[in-house]
């Protein structure tokens, strides 16, 4: 098969990362999880008490840190930081880190260095946009912020957190309307993107038809 990057953006909770992840193993290709990378800086941001308002100490910073995506896992400077990258404090350290320029310019230019040579899907809110706007396929996939909180909600009271829906829809309002409106790489459906609403469907129905599409596609290109 020749090279095939596949983009899914998308807003948090839609479900793009277990899609990706499914279509990645079908396909038997990479899946890269540029959220987590995202998460990882900030969790470093965290760790050093760095201030972001000092552009020198973000840039040392950034010069002294290594993200890396491999094997289905997120490290930090070598560390596998899985187990510790979705906490609450993290996930709004993300959303707030991820909107400066400086940040986004270290984590895209690794990104890219990934697709460089290989077949991938990668999940993030501005790889149709800006990491791969060349990429075969773009894929934009969302559910309305109700459905994704009571989605978060339901994972919560399985992991035994107490938890309470209409917080959690009015957090993922605020990181929405945060990654739509920042001045860097806002999150935006491209016009060469599929839209895939995953409202009412279950899992398997939103990996079928993005499948569809996936194999309409490799069937067409030969
Ligand atoms: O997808 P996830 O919720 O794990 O992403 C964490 C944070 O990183 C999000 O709040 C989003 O603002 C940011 N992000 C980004 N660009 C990406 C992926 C994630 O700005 N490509």
């Amino acid at each position: 098969m020749s090279i095939v990057r596949i983009a899914m953006d998308g807003p948090a909770g839609a479900g793009k990362s277990t899609i990706a992840k499914r279509v990645a193993r079908e396909l038997g290709i990479d899946y890269i999880d540029t959220g987590a990378m995202y998460r990882a800086f900030a969790l470093k941001i965290l760790r050093t008490g760095t201030d972001l308002k000092d552009a020198d100490a973000l840039a040392a910073l950034l010069k002294d840190t290594d993200v890396d995506y491999a094997g289905g896992s997120i490290f930090l400077d070598g560390e596998n930081v899985d187990g510790l990258i979705r906490t609450q404090e993290v996930s709004e350290m993300a959303s707030v880190s991820s909107a400066v320029q400086a940040v986004r310019d270290k984590l895209v230019a690794a990104q890219q260095a990934m697709g460089k040579r290989k077949s991938l899907v990668m999940d993030g809110r501005d790889i149709g946009s800006k990491v791969f706007p060349d990429a075969e396929l773009k894929f934009y996939i969302t559910a309305s912020s109700r459905v994704r909180a009571e989605r978060r909600a339901i994972d919560m009271e399985l992991a035994g957190q107490p938890c309470d829906v209409d917080q959690i829809q009015k957090e993922i309002e605020t990181r929405d309307y945060r990654d739509m409106h920042r001045a860097n790489s806002p999150l935006v459906k491209v016009a060469d993107a599929i839209e895939i609403d995953t409202s009412d469907a279950s899992l398997e129905e939103s990996v079928a038809e993005v499948m569809g599409h996936i194999n309409s596609f490799l069937s067409k290109r030969g």
